[in-house]
């Protein structure tokens, strides 16, 4: 996407920062393309460093601007010395997707207490630290777009799914209060929502339906369009939250979701 000023084409996100979590493969990982195509400057983190250096390589082939680092977000010492190894090298952060996630499969009766201790951790405290850790970053860029990725089960709910919809909810609430407590900043907080998309993110559902063709079964007759996402199509979502296209947007759960939750 480009605006078009007589003489020379402007790109959407030229002279934005973008900060990226979970970004080396996947949802993350397309949004990350697609930010840098759209002239933004990816510092892209993942648990594993060679997936993050990886699509950085990639990006920086194919002509847009990117650095890679490895970070954890399950471990908050790496979370705050990340944060704070961006105040020091950084002036402003425009754009933050926080998106890795973790997804433990389960009713009352399977899930333990770890579960969920490390479901909220991942899904909710994260995004949390992230936010608070980047805020002068923010707040220093006048006009921030701060992105959480919740799921559709942060706004319904998915059988035998407790640790994941619960923290998934609890992510789309926080995202909401964030928003109403920073608008008056200019900092956006908006929660993307995804519904299936075909990633390795989904394995533990996969193992609960019964294997892989059991859970295209289940998709194909779910999903009001019969599908899965692509990657492709939630990042033009991401995009869209980045950007100043979604400009007059805060707090809001956006679904992309094939009609799932209707
Ligand atoms: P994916 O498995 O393709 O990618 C996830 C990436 O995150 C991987 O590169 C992985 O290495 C990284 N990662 C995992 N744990 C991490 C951690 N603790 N710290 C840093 N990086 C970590 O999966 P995906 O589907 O592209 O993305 C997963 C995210 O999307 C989760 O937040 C999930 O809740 C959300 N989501 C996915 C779907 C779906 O159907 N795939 C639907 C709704 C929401």
């Amino acid at each position: 996407m480009s605006t078009i000023i007589p003489g020379k084409i402007v790109l959407l996100l030229q002279k934005k920062i973008a900060f990226i979590t979970g970004g080396g493969s996947g949802i993350g990982q397309a949004g990350a393309k697609l930010l840098a195509k759209n002239g933004a400057y990816i510092i892209l983190t993942d648990k594993n460093k060679s997936m993050a250096m990886q699509t950085s390589q990639e990006i920086n082939n194919n002509g847009g601007s990117s650095e890679s680092h490895a970070l954890d977000v399950s471990d908050n010492v790496q979370i705050d010395e990340f944060t704070l190894h961006l105040k020091k090298n950084f002036r402003k952060i425009d754009i933050v997707h926080s998106h890795a996630g973790v997804q433990i499969e389960g009713s009352l009766g399977q899930v333990n207490l770890l579960g969920i201790d490390l479901s909220w951790k991942i899904n909710v405290a994260s995004h949390f630290l992230i936010a608070k850790g980047l805020l002068p970053l923010m707040q220093s860029s006048g006009k921030a777009s701060f992105i959480i990725t919740a799921s559709n089960s942060g706004v319904f709910l998915d059988k035998e799914m407790l640790a994941y919809t619960t923290t998934k909810h609890a992510a789309v609430a926080m995202t909401k209060q964030m928003a109403l407590d920073y608008a008056t900043q200019n900092i956006r907080f908006n929660v993307l929502c995804p519904g299936w998309v075909d990633t390795k993110f989904n394995d533990p559902f996969t193992r609960q339906m019964g294997g892989r063709k059991a859970l295209l079964k289940y998709v194909q007759e779910s999903i009001p369009m019969g599908r899965f996402a692509t990657v492709e199509e939630i990042a033009e979502a991401i995009l869209f939250l980045a950007s100043d296209k979604s400009s007059f947007m805060t707090g809001q759960a956006f679904v992309v979701d094939g009609g799932e939750s209707l």
